[in-house]
């Protein structure tokens, strides 16, 4: 079966490495094919192309858009996309814009709390200041030795009821499911073993995916284990999804896998990739 890697990140969001890096990286593991994921940005996807042609590997564009389901945060995934559509790019735009703000939001509860400077801190881990995120928070609060890890972090100020945690209006699932659509590309549910919903609200989740035009989960996901892989390949034979296969890869050290480096997709699962 073809190595293909359809999730991970680059300094156009939370990655650690530039995004032809990254393409670079993903060849030299033996990746097939790769596609840039970046969070809520496309800002990679031309280096990232012009990376993966000289190194012969299949490149496919790819954006990891937040979005807001009943209160929680949830990823969904949009693959195979043209790039200059304009009503995904002022969708992504619209995004991005609040980040600032929950930035010095989480800064100022970070503060209350003892840790002072973490909007500055956190901003200096950050390439594009629009694409703060709690990842950059993280490593500057592991950067300064108040926790010892990204994850550590995570469970003591980051998740939601913590202190440096702050609600946000993401995109609603109608509208980013539109902007993938409305750009020709084929929307996916990210690592879904990640979200803490029941198994009922799990289903009715994936059931206003599937009615709003969704066509895929990611089954083989670098945040999975065996027993996610086994729960979302027997979903996506009910719902009739295709299956996609993503490693999730931030960086060099930091990540559960490297590019390409995960589980084939269980047998008998139609590819997403098929569909490109
Ligand atoms: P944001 O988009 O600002 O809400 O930040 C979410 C990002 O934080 C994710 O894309 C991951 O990169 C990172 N993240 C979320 N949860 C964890 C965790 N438990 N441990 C480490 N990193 C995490
Ligand atoms: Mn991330
Ligand atoms: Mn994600
Ligand atoms: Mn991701």
């Amino acid at each position: 079966m073809l190595n293909c890697d359809l999730h991970c990140h680059s300094t156009a969001s939370d990655g650690l490495l530039p995004a032809a890096d990254v393409a670079r990286r993903a060849a030299a593991n033996g990746v097939d094919m790769l596609a840039l994921t970046d969070h809520d940005n496309i800002a990679g996807l031309a280096a990232a192309r012009v990376a993966a042609d000289e190194c012969g590997m299949a490149f496919v564009n790819g954006v990891e858009v937040s979005i807001e389901w009943e209160g929680g945060q949830i990823h969904i995934v949009g693959l195979a996309f043209d790039a200059d559509a304009a009503a995904l790019n002022a969708g992504l735009a619209a995004i991005r814009s609040g980040r600032i703000e929950r930035a010095r939001r989480m800064a100022a509860d970070l503060e209350r709390v003892g840790i002072r400077d973490s909007f500055e801190g956190a901003m200096h881990y950050a390439e594009d200041p629009n694409l703060i995120s709690r990842a950059h928070f993280a490593r500057y609060l592991v950067g300064i030795g108040v926790c010892r890890d990204m994850r550590s972090v995570f469970d003591a100020y980051l998740k939601p009821g913590l202190p440096g945690y702050v609600e946000h209006r993401w995109a609603s699932l109608p509208d980013c499911l539109g902007w993938i659509h409305g750009a020709g590309g084929i929307a996916v549910v990210a690592h879904p073993g990640r979200y803490k919903l029941s198994p009922r609200d799990l289903r009715r989740f994936l059931g206003e995916f599937k009615d709003l035009g969704g066509r895929g989960i990611e089954v083989a996901s670098g945040s999975h284990t065996p027993e996610h892989v086994a729960l979302f390949d027997r979903l996506a034979r009910e719902y009739d999804f295709l299956a996609s296969r993503g490693s999730d890869f931030h960086g060099p050290g930091e990540s559960y896998v490297d590019l390409g480096a995960l589980a084939p997709l269980p047998a008998g699962l139609k590819p997403v990739w098929t569909a490109f």
